[in-house]
């Protein structure tokens, strides 16, 4: 496929000021020959995004938020907007993560309606869905990210502005990694109901993997057919790992 990867990194709840300057570390790192192989994102706290996307200015490096709400604006304390990333500099918001699904409780709906807000707010929407441990044991994988990714899609959608990331609930932040074998297999089906849900356009929407990859795996699962890039929690932090990463392409 002629997709370009994406390799985004989450940063989660992490990130002082001092940690600016991991920009300029992947930056000197995101050289002409790489720059053109993937595409490569941060997505830093709200508190860092304006500051970051200022510093990744020129870099080539894109800068994202990690969640929005889906109104424009109003009384919603403690939230940010799809327009205020755009407004910061950021090109894209990750929606649906399931830290924002467990912790606050985000269902399908609310995840589309995030992503709706990011497209009317011109950004790209990578729209995350993943089983838990117990849903992979029951063998109901392909059941709940089927429906996951049918409940989450924003309408409007196409491979312009919408990113899938299939992130498995039991493999982030853990070090354990689904086989080849499984990521294909989700990435295939996904695949599928990309092209059922989208028409052609489906066929070039592109779709992470996430959980647990590191510079001594991302080659291995990049290599899936299907797997479009990745999208990187704790190996995203520092510059080396991110970069050891990227260079898996
Ligand atoms: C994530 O949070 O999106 C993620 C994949 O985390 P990690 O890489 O740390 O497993």
């Amino acid at each position: 496929m002629g997709m370009k990867p994406l390799v985004a990194g989450n940063w989660k709840m992490n990130g002082l000021t001092a940690a600016l300057a991991e920009i300029d570390r992947m930056a000197a790192g995101f050289d002409a020959a790489l720059a053109g192989r993937i595409d490569l994102m941060v997505c830093p706290p709200a508190t860092l995004l304006a500051a970051l996307a200022a510093r990744a200015t020129g870099t080539g490096i894109a800068v994202g938020g990690q969640d929005c709400h889906a109104a424009a604006s109003g009384a919603h304390t403690g939230d940010i907007a799809a327009e205020m990333i755009a407004d910061a500099g950021g090109t894209a918001v990750i929606v649906g993560h399931s830290e924002r699904r467990s912790d606050h409780g985000e269902t399908d709906a609310v995840v589309k309606a995030k992503a709706e807000a990011a497209l009317r707010a011109g950004l790209t929407a990578i729209v995350c869905i993943g089983e838990t441990r117990a849903e992979r044991e029951a063998g109901r994988t392909l059941e709940v990210v089927g429906g996951q990714l049918a409940g989450s899609l924003p309408d409007g959608a196409h491979a312009g502005n919408l990113v899938v990331a299939y992130e498995p609930v039991w493999a982030i932040g853990t070090g354990l990694t689904p086989t080849p074998a499984d990521v294909a297999e989700v990435h295939g089906f996904l695949r599928g109901r990309l092209v059922a849900l989208l028409g052609a356009e489906g066929s070039n929407v592109r779709i992470l993997y996430g959980g647990s990859v590191k510079p001594s795996n991302a080659a291995e699962l990049m290599a899936v057919p299907d797997v479009n890039g990745a999208l990187v929690g704790g190996a995203s932090l520092k510059a080396a790992d991110f970069l050891g990463i990227a260079a898996a392409y």
